[in-house]
């Protein structure tokens, strides 16, 4: 029986709410460690429980293992080949004997659909239980206790218990239903989303034709540097490029086009580019409305950009868009507090803590509000267990981009390679707490330390790559374009 609760004020707009008679959920597992996510941070968290010993599960909303790397078609791990270390660097060798797409040491790059594949083959390998198509809808406490997540799937709603939980949704998702503590973005504005897309059937020999007579729209590349990545393109050997349409884009006028003109492309694919130049500002990735929006206006964006190429760029001619991933990528929403949280100020003074679990490479890549700044500046800065453990809450630890940290900071922990490995950090501590039978933030960090270095892993600048880091500082600033501003 439905009833309608009428809110006083309701005469039109609001159409008030209804309660939902009270029912039993069945608990469909008990675990020591539940990974909610399996994406960048949730799957080497998952192994990293495993491998403690413990019994784990994850739980995925999509048909597959991966999040922004597969479902976002993003094969960029920047930073990968300078700032590896643990389970990543195994991971990335596990690419190369895959033997599908580049080698990720070589040149950052990761082929999504080896992503996806590996992902799955290296969970089952070490026993993870994979519960995938299903919903994290809800927390269970005891006190503040998380005990189980409430979750939707075509079973219907059930429940799943755990020792330790690990939030690795990107949107801190079960920390949110648990009731944490939260920042969102800068004054309340996140960074923009973006839908990365494919491009196939290009003919690169004219493109970099063209491209050399006009090398004003891709700044950063030399003459020889450009050349080079025609040589790449011709061999089929991945490469990245950034280049920036502003001046054309002012030429063209079609009103859907990116507010921005940016166009970073990765080609992993021989006659392929993987496109990210769409994107839309003033929209939260967790509010439904949001995410409607963004998906239709940066398709269409998806669609502009692509005639707009094969209109007035040499190569693009015969092109077709190949793929437009299953959603828009989200570059930021919750960060969750934790105990302690990382700052802007910490990331400039390369700060050290005494409890850091690791490192993370300090390339600020904020696609702002209004404009794109892009400023790496040199080394990196420790990352303390407090940002892991979540502040007010026991029994959970999160992961990834939703760490404990402020907008800026965030820019740089969202990246692949630190959520990675902030996925096996806070796997081992969930692990190693369950079984020990204390709470995430009762773990001993010496002891969490001692087996993250045993495992590989760079806790703190004492283990950095020494090339790590530009020497000194670029920034790297796009204003929006006056033609294209304000159009999505
Ligand atoms: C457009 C775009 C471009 C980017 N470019 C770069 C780049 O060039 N280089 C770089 O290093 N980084 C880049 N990033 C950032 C980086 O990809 C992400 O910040 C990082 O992958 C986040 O990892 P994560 O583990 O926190 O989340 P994700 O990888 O998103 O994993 C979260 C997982 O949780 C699942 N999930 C979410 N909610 C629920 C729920 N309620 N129930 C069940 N499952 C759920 C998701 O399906 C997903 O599998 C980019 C991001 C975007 C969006």
């Amino acid at each position: 029986m439905i009833s309608r609760n009428h809110r006083p004020d309701n005469h039109t707009a609001d159409p008030g709410a209804i309660t939902e008679s009270a029912r039993e959920v069945p608990i469909a597992g008990e675990y020591d460690v539940i990974i909610c996510g399996g994406g960048t941070s949730g799957f080497p968290a998952a192994i990293a429980a495993a491998r403690q010993g413990a019994r784990v599960a994850v739980i995925e909303r999509y048909g597959f293992l991966g999040g922004v790397p597969a479902y976002s078609i993003m094969p960029a791990w920047h930073g990968l080949k300078v700032h590896h270390s643990g389970l990543l660097t195994e991971f990335a060798r596990r690419v190369v004997e895959f033997g599908q797409g580049p080698d990720p040491l070589a040149n950052n790059h990761v082929e999504p659909e080896t992503v996806k594949q590996l992902f799955l083959v290296m969970a089952l390998e070490v026993g993870v239980e994979i519960h995938l198509h299903t919903l994290i809808v809800g927390a269970v406490k005891e006190g503040n206790a998380v005990r189980a997540i409430v979750t939707e799937s075509k079973s219907g709603r059930r429940a799943f218990a755990a020792k330790a939980f690990v939030d690795a949704t990107g949107d801190g998702d079960l920390a949110f239903h648990a009731g944490a503590g939260y920042m969102k973005g800068r004054d309340g504005k996140v960074q923009a989303m973006s839908l990365r897309f494919r491009i196939g059937h290009i003919d690169f020999d004219r493109y970099f034709d063209w491209v050399k007579w006009h090398p004003q729209y891709y700044g950063k590349n030399t003459i020889a540097g450009l050349d080079e990545l025609r040589r790449k393109a011709r061999a089929g050997e991945d490469f990245f490029m950034q280049g920036d349409l502003a001046d054309l884009f002012r030429e063209y006028p079609d009103a859907d086009l990116p507010t921005q003109s940016y166009f970073n492309v990765s080609s992993i694919r021989p006659g392929e580019l993987s496109v990210n130049g769409t994107r839309l500002h003033g929209v939260d990735g967790t509010v439904e409305e949001d995410l409607t929006r963004a998906e239709i206006t940066c398709r269409k964006q998806a669609y502009a950009l692509w005639r707009f190429l094969r209109a007035r760029v040499p190569g693009f001619e015969r092109s077709l868009i190949v793929d437009i991933p299953a959603q828009v990528g989200v570059r930021e929403t919750r960060c969750i507090i934790g105990d302690y949280v990382l700052m802007e100020a910490d990331c400039r003074a390369n700060r050290r803590f005494p409890d850091a679990v690791m490192t993370t490479r300090l390339a600020f890549d904020l696609h702002d509000v209004d404009r794109y700044i892009m400023e790496t500046i040199k080394g990196t800065v420790d990352v303390p267990y407090g940002c892991f453990v979540v502040r007010g809450l026991e029994g959970l630890l999160v992961a990834g981009r939703t760490l404990s940290c402020d907008h800026v900071a965030n820019s740089t922990i969202r990246k692949m390679e630190t959520a990675f490995q902030s996925g096996q950090v806070a796997g081992t501590a969930a692990g190693l707490a369950a079984l020990r039978g204390v709470t995430p933030r009762a773990l001993p960090v010496a002891a969490l330390q001692e087996t993250l270095l045993r495992d590989g892993l760079k806790i703190n600048q004492d283990y950095r790559s020494p090339d790590i880091g530009t020497p000194g500082y670029h920034a790297r600033v796009y204003e929006p374009t006056p033609a294209t501003t304000g159009r999505a």
